[in-house]
């Protein structure tokens, strides 16, 4: 889990990282190397630690134990203004008084740049965000995508090593999140600037980043590629945070499957078969049940089903060829599961 990287290659690592709060202990001993120009990202649950290591890393808490390293250097004992980093936050922090201009060149007249290259630097800002134009407004004359790419542009006008960024989209609704998740990664891949991200949407850090970190009570369960953590969630807690865990254990193990222990099959990778003498496939095991419960959703249908050997499997189909009446007249009947046997995976309990 633990990976080395070439020396020159990272640009954040934390070894040993912990951070307790009076008896709190909020990060319980957190390793993590992150390459020069990842998308990373930090997901977990409310109050599983992410926000306290991102502010360890800006420097605005320091650990109760453990390094922090950025760009291979142990920065654990600098202030904030003396690390290579900048956070965006979900609230954005604009000064309201400022014009959208004056919000970016802010940290530039902090550090006493000269006028003529902090008036170019930030409008280079503003043109990466896409907000050229807009420069004389002020926060409140924005809408909240708006505000939140003059986040990013004050945070990119400073050309940190690495940005912070903590719950960025969590102010804005679905859709708009959905159009910034796609901004936010291009504008990354444009500035070659590593981001490290916090969300407790699994969603979006599936969506967005080159690696996922997953938090839960403090630690790190699994660092890997999105595919990675979906695909074969190394811990049960994964399985169910990231995704819908459909566990197969006990009883059920031994009867469908004939092994011991506890496995996991995504819910898109079960068909649903209504003919329960129709044969299935070599590769292919199966499970007959009862549908509990179906939940029609345009494109596609979720359907629970009691299984006959003991536990419930969620089912994920595609809407191709039928409407809300059919699928909802299967609520009771009868069905079997079937499967191809490389999509189940056996995961540590
Ligand atoms: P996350 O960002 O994953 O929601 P946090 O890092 O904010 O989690 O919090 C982790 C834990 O530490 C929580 O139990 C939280 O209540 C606690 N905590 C965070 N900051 C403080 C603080 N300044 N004082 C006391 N407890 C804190
Ligand atoms: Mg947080």
């Amino acid at each position: 889990m633990f990976q080395l990287m070439p020396e020159n290659n990272v640009a954040v690592r934390l070894r040993g990282l912990r951070k307790n709060f009076g008896a709190v202990e909020a990060v319980a001993g957190v390793d993590l190397e992150i390459a020069d120009g990842e998308f990373f990202a930090m997901l977990g649950p409310s109050g599983s630690g992410k926000t306290t290591v991102l502010r360890m890393i800006a420097g605005f808490e320091s650990p109760t134990a453990g390094t922090v390293e950025l760009g291979g250097r142990d920065v654990t004992r600098l202030a904030p203004f003396e690390r290579d980093v900048n956070t965006v936050f979900q609230d954005y922090a604009l000064f309201p008084h400022m014009t959208v201009l004056n919000n970016v060149e802010y940290g530039l007249r902090v550090k006493k740049v000269a006028r003529a290259e902090r008036r170019e630097r930030a409008l280079e800002a503003l043109r990466s965000v896409r907000l050229s134009g807009f420069e004389n407004r002020r926060p409140a004359q924005l809408s909240g995508g708006q505000r939140q790419r003059v986040a990013l542009a004050r945070a990119l006008v400073n050309r940190p090593r690495v940005l912070l960024l903590d719950e960025p989209l969590g102010a804005l609704d679905l859709k708009l999140r959905e159009e910034m998740q796609v901004e936010l990664k291009e504008i990354q891949r444009q500035a070659g600037i590593t981001f490290l991200f916090v969300t407790h949407d699994q969603e979006e850090a599936l969506t967005m980043s080159d690696r996922v970190a997953v938090f839960n009570g403090g630690l790190v369960e699994q660092v890997g590629t999105p595919a990675e953590v979906y695909e074969r969630p190394a811990t049960p807690f994964v399985a169910g945070f990231v995704g819908t865990s459909n566990l197969i254990s006990g009883e059920a193990a031994r009867t469908v499957l004939g092994k011991e222990g506890t496995f996991s099959v995504r819910p898109e990778k079960l068909r649903l078969v209504l003919d329960l003498s129709a044969p299935v496939g070599d590769e292919e095991h199966s499970a007959t049940g009862t549908v509990a419960e179906v939940v029609y959703a345009g494109a596609a249908t979720r359907f629970v089903v009691d299984l006959d050997a003991g536990g419930r499997l969620i089912v994920l189909q595609q809407n191709l060829e039928v409407s809300s009446m059919d699928v909802t007249g299967l609520r009771g009947g009868r069905v079997r599961l079937a499967w191809n046997r490389r999509h189940e995976f056996a995961i540590a309990s």
